[in-house]
This record gives C-alpha cells, sequence and structure tokens, in this order.
C-alpha cells in the first residue's frame, strides 16, 4: 500500500453524466476541482430528455452546442390510456407550442453526453481526474478526507468540500452517515432502442399500462428509445424473448401507430425503487443526483432535477463561506424541488398501477379536465417542465 496526500477546492466523488457535469460547472466558478471514479468501459445505450431548463444551464455551461447536432426535439407529449381497465382516461396532448415554445426539450444518447462531458473534463486544467473508488471519507475541523482505493493503492485527498455523485448507493452517503428513505415498487424498467416505420414528428407517447407506463422517447423521425415498467417477473421473460416474437409483441403494445419495429439493441430490465436521502447537504458536502434522489423514469424527471442540484450548489459554493454551512444552505434550496417531484411520481406510478376503482376514476377525470381546459394543461406543462419555467404565456 502506498499512500499520497493532495489538496483541492472540491472533490466530487462520481463520474455518471451528473458528477461530470458537476465538475464542469464549479471549476467554471474558479475551483480546483477532482473528479473521482473507477474508469468504466461499459456503453450507456439509454436516451436522456432534457428540458428546456436544463438546456439552458447547459448553454451557460458552453456546453450544449456540443450536443445540439445530436440531439432530437420533443415537441408533443401524448399519453394514451394503454389499460384494459373498466374507467379509462381519454388520450391527451401537450404540445410544446401552447406554452410558447418551439419543443419541450431533446433527447440526448447517454453515451454521446457523457463522451463530450469526458473531453471537456480532459481539457479543462482545474479539474484533476483521479481514477478509483472513494472508500473511506472522514471530516477533520473544515477539512472533508477522501481515501480512494484502485489497484490495491489508497491515496488520500483533501478538500474543503466533498459532492456526492456516486449514485443510488452512495459512498458518500453512507460514510457521512445519512439515512435514507426507500421504497421498493413491483416493476422493472425494460429498456430498449427500435426503428419504426412511420415517422414520429417530434411526438414522444406514453402508454399507461395496468403496470406502468410504456413511454417511447424519439432519437429521431424513426428511431426510438422505450422505456417499459413491466412486473420484474415478466420483464425477465421479455429480455429473454426471440427478437422477432419481441419486435412483433411491441407492435401490438403500440397499437402499430409507428408500423413495423426493428429492434437496435438487446433490451436490458432495471429494477424500480424509490430513495431520498434524510439530508442533502450539511457542513462541507452535498449530495447531487441519485446520491441524493431515486425514482422511476416517468416525465424525464430525474437527470433534469439533477441539474437543478448542480445550478443550486454552484450558487451555494459562490456566496457562502464555510462559516456559512455551506451544506445546510445547499440543502435548504433543494429540499423542496425534489421532495415534491418525488411525490408527484410516485403518486404518478402508485395511480398506474393501483387496483383501485376510485384510484382510476380520479385519474381519468384528471385526463378529461387536461384534454377539455386549455389553461389547466398549460399549468401542469409549466410544472413537468421546471418550478423556474419563464418562458412566453
Ligand atoms: C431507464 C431509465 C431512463 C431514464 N430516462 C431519463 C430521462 O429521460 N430524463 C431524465 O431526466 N432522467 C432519466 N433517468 C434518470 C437518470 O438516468 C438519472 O437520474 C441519472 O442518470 C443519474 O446519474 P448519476 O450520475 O447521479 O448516477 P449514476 O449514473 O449511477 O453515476 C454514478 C457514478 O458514480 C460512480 N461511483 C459509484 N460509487 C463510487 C465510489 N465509491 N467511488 C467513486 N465513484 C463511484 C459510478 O461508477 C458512476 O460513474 C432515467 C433512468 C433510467 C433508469
Amino acid at each position: 500500500m502506498s499512500s499520497r496526500e493532495t489538496r483541492f477546492d472540491v472533490i466530487v466523488v462520481g463520474s455518471g453524466l451528473v458528477g461530470l457535469t458537476c465538475a464542469l460547472a464549479l471549476s467554471r466558478q474558479g475551483l480546483d476541482v477532482a473528479i473521482c471514479s473507477p474508469l468504466s468501459m461499459r456503453k450507456d445505450t439509454r436516451t436522456t430528455a432534457l428540458l428546456m431548463d436544463s438546456i439552458r444551464y447547459l448553454e451557460k455551461l458552453d456546453l450544449w452546442q456540443y450536443l445540439a447536432g445530436s440531439a432530437y426535439p420533443l415537441k408533443t407529449m401524448r399519453i394514451v390510456d394503454g389499460s384494459n381497465r373498466l374507467l379509462r382516461a381519454p388520450q391527451t396532448d401537450f404540445r410544446a407550442s401552447e406554452i410558447g415554445l418551439e419543443c419541450f426539450g431533446y433527447n440526448v444518447q447517454n453515451q454521446a453526453f457523457a463522451d463530450i462531458l469526458e473531453q471537456h473534463v480532459v481539457a479543462e486544467e482545474r479539474i484533476t481526474r483521479v481514477e478509483g473508488m472513494a472508500r473511506e471519507i472522514s471530516v477533520s475541523g473544515n477539512d472533508m478526507h477522501v481515501d480512494v482505493e484502485a489497484d490495491g493503492d489508497v491515496a488520500k485527498y483533501t478538500a474543503g468540500f466533498v459532492v456526492g455523485a456516486d449514485g443510488g448507493n452512495s459512498i458518500v452517503r453512507r460514510e457521512l452517515g445519512i439515512d435514507t428513505r426507500q421504497w421498493e415498487y413491483p416493476q422493472s424498467a425494460i429498456v430498449l432502442d427500435f426503428s419504426h416505420e412511420h415517422p414520429s414528428r417530434g411526438t414522444s407517447t406514453e402508454f399507461h399500462t395496468e403496470t406502468g407506463p410504456f413511454t417511447i422517447v424519439p432519437r429521431s423521425e424513426h428511431t426510438a428509445g422505450l422505456v417499459w415498467l413491466e412486473r420484474p417477473d415478466q420483464a425477465e421473460k421479455t429480455v429473454a424473448m426471440e427478437q422477432t416474437a419481441l419486435e412483433n409483441l411491441l407492435e401490438r403494445k403500440m397499437q402499430s401507430f409507428l408500423g413495423k419495429i426493428t429492434l437496435q439493441s438487446p433490451p436490458r430490465a432495471f429494477p424500480m425503487r424509490g430513495l431520498v436521502a434524510n439530508r442533502l447537504g450539511d457542513g462541507n458536502w452535498a449530495l447531487v443526483g441519485e446520491a441524493a434522489h431515486v425514482f422511476p423514469p416517468i416525465g424525464a424527471q430525474g437527470f433534469n432535477l439533477a441539474m437543478r442540484d448542480i445550478s443550486a450548489l454552484e450558487t451555494v459554493l459562490g456566496r457562502f463561506t464555510t462559516q456559512e454551512n455551506r451544506g445546510a444552505q445547499y440543502a435548504k434550496a433543494r429540499e423542496a424541488d425534489v421532495n415534491l417531484r418525488t411525490r408527484a411520481v410516485d403518486t404518478l406510478n402508485r395511480s398506474l398501477i393501483s387496483p383501485f376503482l376510485p384510484v382510476h376514476l380520479v385519474r381519468g377525470m384528471g385526463f378529461h379536465l387536461l384534454s377539455g381546459f386549455p389553461a389547466l394543461r398549460k399549468t401542469v406543462m409549466r410544472f413537468g417542465i421546471s418550478p423556474g419555467f419563464r418562458a412566453r404565456r
């Protein structure tokens, strides 16, 4: 075992999309940042729907221009009741043009996004890349210490602030003794890419089924990603299906509105759970992204919420001193948004999978009201996009 000592303004633990964006945002504030994560060779074939506030934030960081060319605009969100229930909701279309926008956001490929972030991290003088797993985190006075293990060696790093961006099973959270509220859903998300015969024309379609949403998010006019929430046993059977049988099943589930379906990636299943950290920050640490909050991929909320975490952290670190408890300032800034989004996604998801008839009555009435009353629909669209929505009314 060898040991080295190095000091930074901030150590970001985790280099998923959230950690990389966070490191870039903080370095552009003039902070010396270390970003620590094991090298990952795994390709992420998923896509992420970025809503307009996230796009504006990426523009501010001078990153959007590198992604824009491969991103696909999402102009209409269509909700279709795909259940066989007695009380069914009407089809509801949310059009960005109704609230004065060209589109709600853009769908980007996670791998292309990660590659662009990595290139900028490597080029940024104020960022040091530390390869390895954070193992131990301790606090002494105003210093935060992080032990990073790589190939049996442990290197010791010190910083004035630590950011946990290390995902749902966060070591930072555990090492700092932060409890969580956690819950399971009787669902797994089946994720795959496909090409289709008829053009999508910028419409993302969400079929609400008895097991959860079945959401098609376009990547181009003739390609799309699918996120399909199913019972875990059924999800396992589905990912094991032979290709043609699965393509036929998908076409039937989509009521053939996109025509013939051809798989572009093997399906994968992710178990669904929810989690919120009991404290989002305190002293000289903060949690961002899935280290702070995890919920099912419904309504494109997870990563977009994380972008608002990063933006708030950047503001807090720029505005407050160590003596003003920057971690607690960050937690205060983020709690309401994180709790609201977590509850909204949880309620919608549970209303879909509930066998209880009155729940479907309320949900059905909600969608009747939304299709009939443009003003209500506009309010819901603004809520879905962001609490800081500023577009023309
Ligand atoms: C199927 C699916 C579809 C989704 N679609 C959308 C969408 O359309 N829009 C949206 O807004 N959100 C979406 N989300 C949510 C979004 O993907 C997540 O919110 C986001 O990817 C979380 O990123 P993260 O960087 O916080 O965590 P992760 O991606 O889990 O990254 C954590 C990183 O930390 C590293 N790490 C872990 N432990 C350590 C350690 N001890 N030391 C150092 N490094 C460590 C890991 O190697 C990894 O690099 C979706 C989620 C799923 C499952």
